[in-house]
């Protein structure tokens, strides 16, 4: 299947939803190591995300992620509203006025938004924070692309690496964000930006599917 407007909407309203399921898991993460807002972070800016899409009724799929990521931009404080709102957007800048992206184009979206994330947090891989999921992330979709692998099966490959990815943030100590403040206690707890990550990659793998 191509990456449409359908699917790329159904992207984010599978998003929304997953993220509202696992709001109180996404805070607890948060309250361990943060300040605890991230699960209402992530919430209130993915329903922001779905209402600029509906508002604008975007004509391509890059035009809804980019719809998507002004309205998380709008509406989301924290560290994660201005990072996951600016990936999006670069995303959808990345698929051009494409009508149906193809896997590759989707695999360059993702390393689009990774270099977005990565440019204005200033966090590389080991910082304990999103990065450690989407890094490994982009990676397994290009090779599962250059495998021969199509958009499902490469958007599988991305949720497990992410997956995987958060589960590796468990013993690192936090140099981005304000995990980074607590230092060493920050050690032996997932990342809260790794954890929404993981289930917007899954959501992207079940909308594919
Ligand atoms: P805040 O920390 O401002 O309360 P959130 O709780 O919504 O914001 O988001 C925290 C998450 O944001 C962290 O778990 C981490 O994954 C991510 N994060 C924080 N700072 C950075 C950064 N500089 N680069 C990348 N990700 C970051
Ligand atoms: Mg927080
Ligand atoms: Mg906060």
């Amino acid at each position: 299947m191509a990456f449409d407007v359908q699917t790329a909407t159904a992207w984010i309203t599978a998003s929304e939803a997953v993220v509202k399921a696992n709001e109180a898991r996404l805070t607890g993460l948060d309250a361990a190591i943060g300040d605890g807002d991230h699960g209402a972070n992530m919430a209130r800016g993915l329903a922001a995300a779905l209402a600029n899409i509906a508002e604008k009724e975007p004509a391509t799929p890059g035009d809804v992620l980019v719809a998507a990521g002004r309205g998380i931009v709008a509406k989301t404080g924290g560290a994660s509203g201005p990072l996951y709102g600016t990936a999006f957007r670069r995303a959808g800048k990345a698929l051009g006025d494409a009508t149906e992206a193809t896997a590759e184009q989707v695999g360059d979206a993702l390393e689009a938004a990774l270099t977005a994330i990565k440019e204005l947090g200033g966090a590389a891989e080991g910082d304990k924070t999103m990065v450690d999921g989407l890094a490994p992330a982009v990676a397994a979709f290009r090779q599962a692309v250059a495998d021969g692998g199509d958009l499902a099966s490469a958007s599988v490959a991305a949720a497990d690496a992410a997956e995987a990815g958060l589960a590796a943030t468990v013993p690192l100590q936090a140099r981005k964000g304000r995990a980074s403040y607590l230092g060493a206690r920050s050690v032996g707890h997932e990342d809260p930006g790794a954890a929404s990550l993981a289930l917007i990659l899954r959501a992207l793998a079940e909308v594919t599917a």
